[in-house]
Order: structure tokens, then C-alpha cells, then sequence
């Protein structure tokens, strides 16, 4: 028998039937490179049910017991409180505009999933800690040491690996209704917070500067979702219907959130990890990483360093690389 994880944490992907190839590739290199030791289950869901299939491969390819379930109607459809008329001219606006994703309803059901949802799901909800994964990434370095003790023993609640600017068209009163939101509630934001990554002049007169987690990877405390200020949060944007008459994505709820009801300590960005997404990949940018890692990325490229990228302002208020490699070395 295999010892499965130890610590209370799971892989979970949200993914489609017809993902099959591109769900199995990112799993083998999950696999290889990090799961094959620490034996982590995975945690599959869909708003479909799963074909047998895709059961079938996924769970070949897994080195862990795999589950699978199907999301609930009400955690993947459009509210009744939304106006039809009115949704209907934003889909076509939208997808006049060319903007990204703009025309597509399963987009916003998908993105409201992960805002609101996911870590409700009966699957998820016995567990703390979840990777998020998605179909055809690719994880270019080992990663030897058993991240999820690194998220518990370092009290580290949100994890992630790149930073880049949202689309404005997607979110236009998404930080108004933020703004409105933390001055009701002021309780919920904590002091040490992460203001200064979301504006440039760390105040609430300034705009929100787009920069958001890149949420296809995440690593992360589903209670940090199940607490009172993150429900409240959450309750309130959908209320405002923004999902739906905008095109609200999970990357910059999460970002916002994390910002500002956790601690600047509590997000931790891995350094050590080489990820890839299109468009998009970045490459562990020291040595030791690099080496220990047998990354295969190209660091001359990594994202980290592009115009495009945020992390400079995270680097800006978070000393870059601390701990993980440490910490690896010293298990
Ligand atoms: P992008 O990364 O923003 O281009 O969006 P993706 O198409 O990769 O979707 C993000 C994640 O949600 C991926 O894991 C997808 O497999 C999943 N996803 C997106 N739309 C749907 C959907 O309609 N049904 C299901 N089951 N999964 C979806
Ligand atoms: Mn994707």
C-alpha cells in the first residue's frame, strides 16, 4: 500500500471530457515531478459528468487515489436575478469588442465557480489545502520537498507563481465595488496587508492597477475562501452581478482578497517552481533551484522579467525568494 499525503491537501482540476489529452499531460508531469513521492489525491470535477473514459486514463496515470463528481446546477448557471434582455446585449458588445472570453457564458460560470464554489464542493470541503491544475501546463523543475508542509509549517495561506495585468474590459466596477464593500466592512481588512500590490500609491483614492495572481496555478487554504471576510466579499460582488454583466474573473477576486484579508507574510510566491501556461512560462532564476531542480526551462525567458509581468511590484513589497529553497534543503 501507498502512504497517501500526509497532510490534509489535495490536486484538483476543474476540467472538461473532451481535456482528456491535455488533463493527462499535466497530471504525468504533476506526477513526475512532485506527486510520484508524496502521493497526493486528486480531485476532478465537472459540470458535466465525467465519461468513463476520462475516468478511466486519469485514474491509470495517477500514482494516488482520484475522485470524481459532477458541480451542482446551482454553483453553475446564471442567477435568476439576472436580466436576460440586458445579459444578451453584454455577450454581443462584448464579443464585437474582441474582448477575451467576452461572448462565453460557460467562461462566467466557470469563473464564478472558482470565485465562489469550488472549495464548497463535497469533494473538496474535507480538505485545507488544494493545487490548483490545470490541462496541458507544463512543470519544468522537481519538486522534492512536500509543498503542502511547506504551506502549513510556514503559515503560508495563498501560494503562486506568476503575476500579470487583468484586462480592463472585464472588470469595470469591479474595484468600485470592492472599495464599497472594505468601506463597509473595514473589520475584515488586516494591517499587514498588500494594499501596495494592487495600487500603485497603496491607497483607495488610487485605481486598481489590474495585477493579479495568475490563478491557473494556485496553491493554496480553502478556509482562507470559508472565512467570514471572504464569504462576505464574495456575497457581495455577486450580488452586484458583475460575473455576469461584466466578465469578472477568479484572478483578481482572489488577488483582491488575498490582498487585503491576509496578511503580506501569508502569500508566498514560489520561486523554485518552473511553470508554463500559455501563453505564458516562468523558470527558477537561481542557481541552487535551477540545479537541485533539473528544471528543462529556458530562464532567459522566464515571465518574471517580461514588461508584461507584476512581479517587480510584488518583489517590491516581498523580498524575493525566501524559503521555499531553504527549506528544501534543510528536509
Ligand atoms: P483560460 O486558462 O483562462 O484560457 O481558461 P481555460 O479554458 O483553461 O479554463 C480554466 C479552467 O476551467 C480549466 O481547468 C478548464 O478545464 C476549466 N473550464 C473552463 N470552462 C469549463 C467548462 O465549461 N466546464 C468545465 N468542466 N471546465 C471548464
Ligand atoms: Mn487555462
Amino acid at each position: 500500500m501507498i502512504q497517501i499525503g500526509k497532510e490534509n491537501a489535495t490536486l484538483f482540476m476543474l476540467v472538461r471530457n473532451w481535456e482528456l489529452k491535455d488533463a493527462l499531460h499535466s497530471i504525468r508531469q504533476i506526477e513526475d515531478r512532485f506527486n510520484r513521492r508524496f502521493h497526493y489525491p486528486w480531485v476532478f470535477l465537472n459540470d458535466e459528468v465525467f465519461t468513463p473514459e476520462f475516468i478511466r486514463y486519469t485514474t491509470a496515470i495517477a500514482s494516488s487515489p482520484t475522485y470524481y463528481d459532477q458541480i451542482p446546477k446551482e454553483h453553475w448557471s446564471v442567477p435568476e436575478t439576472v436580466n436576460l434582455t440586458r445579459f444578451g446585449e453584454v455577450l454581443d458588445n462584448m464579443t464585437k469588442n474582441d474582448v477575451i472570453y467576452g461572448g462565453s457564458i460557460s467562461y462566467r460560470n466557470m469563473c464564478r465557480f472558482f470565485s465562489g464554489f469550488f472549495f464548497k464542493q463535497p469533494l473538496l470541503q474535507q480538505y485545507k489545502y488544494y493545487w490548483r491544475v490545470e490541462p496541458d501546463t507544463d512543470f519544468s523543475c522537481d519538486i522534492d520537498y512536500d509543498i503542502f508542509e511547506y504551506m502549513r509549517v510556514n503559515k503560508k495561506r495563498y501560494g503562486f507563481t506568476m503575476a500579470i495585468p487583468e484586462f480592463p474590459e472585464t472588470i469595470p466596477t469591479l474595484w468600485n465595488t470592492t472599495r464599497d464593500f472594505a468601506m463597509e466592512n473595514p473589520q475584515y481588512l488586516v494591517y499587514k496587508n498588500s494594499l501596495k500590490f494592487i495600487t500603485d500609491l497603496n491607497s483607495w483614492d488610487d485605481v486598481y492597477n489590474l495585477c493579479h495572481f495568475w490563478t491557473n496555478f494556485e496553491i493554496a487554504d480553502m478556509d482562507f475562501y470559508r472565512s467570514e471576510a471572504y464569504q462576505k466579499y464574495f456575497e457581495y460582488l455577486d450580488a452586484a452581478l458583475g460575473f455576469f454583466y461584466e466578465r469578472w474573473g477568479d484572478a483578481p477576486i482572489h488577488t483582491i482578497a488575498a490582498s487585503l484579508f491576509l496578511t503580506t507574510d501569508e502569500i508566498h510566491h514560489f520561486d523554485d517552481i518552473g511553470y508554463t501556461h500559455a501563453p505564458w512560462g516562468r523558470c527558477p532564476s537561481d542557481d541552487e533551484s535551477y540545479t537541485s531542480g533539473r528544471c528543462v526551462c529556458d530562464r532567459s525567458q522566464s515571465f518574471d522579467y517580461d514588461t508584461y509581468s507584476c512581479m517587480p511590484r510584488w518583489f517590491g513589497i516581498a523580498p524575493a525568494g525566501k524559503g521555499a529553497q531553504r527549506y528544501r534543503r534543510h528536509t
